[in-house]
């Protein structure tokens, strides 16, 4: 079977490093500006940045409406970060206000923004993921958390904070979610797990 191809949300954010990280791993990556682009690919890797931001440019470049019927038609994606806040139903701001920013809305999970609050804004942690064997090296910048999952969704990975664990990863069939930046260690684990999900799921028609 040929390499599937995955894309990368190239409006702003971590671009390369997932670009490279995918490639690694024996996917066909290419950055994705436009909505005709979308047809091609068999997955797509929504980045880190900021998820406002990425949001409003969704919609500038007209992406906001393919993205999301591509989505609800079982388009594998893999989002971090700020990606794992635009895959979410609904995000809330730190102290539990709802957001109204613009969503893709395709997992079934609500996000908070910088959850892990000023004092510990960003760290590194090495933290089991189920289905990985040892260890990911996991980089928090700004990170969300899912402050709620849905009975589809499997919780993946989660730490322990101040205030009990948190969930910081999150797979709904074909869709995988990270608070954490996976393309910033040298670990492309994660990245794997995504395109062998793409691989399974090809040829198999719709859903996820
Ligand atoms: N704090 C950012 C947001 O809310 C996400 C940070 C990141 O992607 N590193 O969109």
């Amino acid at each position: 079977m040929r390499d599937p191809t995955i894309g990368v949300l190239a409006l702003q954010g971590d671009v390369v490093e997932h670009l490279r990280m995918l490639d690694d791993v024996g996917a066909r990556a290419l950055p994705v500006k436009r909505a005709d682009q979308l047809d091609a690919l068999d997955g797509i890797v929504l980045p880190g940045g900021e998820s406002t931001t990425i949001g409003k440019l969704l919609a500038l470049y007209g992406l906001m409406e393919p993205l999301r019927r591509r989505l609800a038609d079982g388009l594998p994606a893999f989002g971090t970060c700020a990606g794992a806040i635009l895959l979410s139903r609904a995000t809330r701001f730190p102290d539990g206000r709802p957001s109204d920013q613009p969503l893709l809305g395709a997992m079934d999970t609500v996000t908070r923004r910088n959850a892990f609050g000023r004092q510990v804004a960003s760290f590194e942690a090495d933290i089991g993921v189920r289905g990985l064997d040892g260890p990911v090296h996991a980089v928090f910048i700004r990170a969300p958390w899912f402050d709620e999952v849905g009975p589809g969704v499997e919780v993946l990975a989660e730490v322990d904070t101040p205030v009990g664990a948190r969930v910081v990863v999150a797979r709904q069939g074909r869709l995988l979610a990270s608070s954490f930046h996976p393309e910033l260690a040298s670990d492309g684990r994660l990245h794997a797990m995504f395109v062998a999900a793409v691989r399974a799921g090809k040829g198999t028609g719709k859903g996820s």
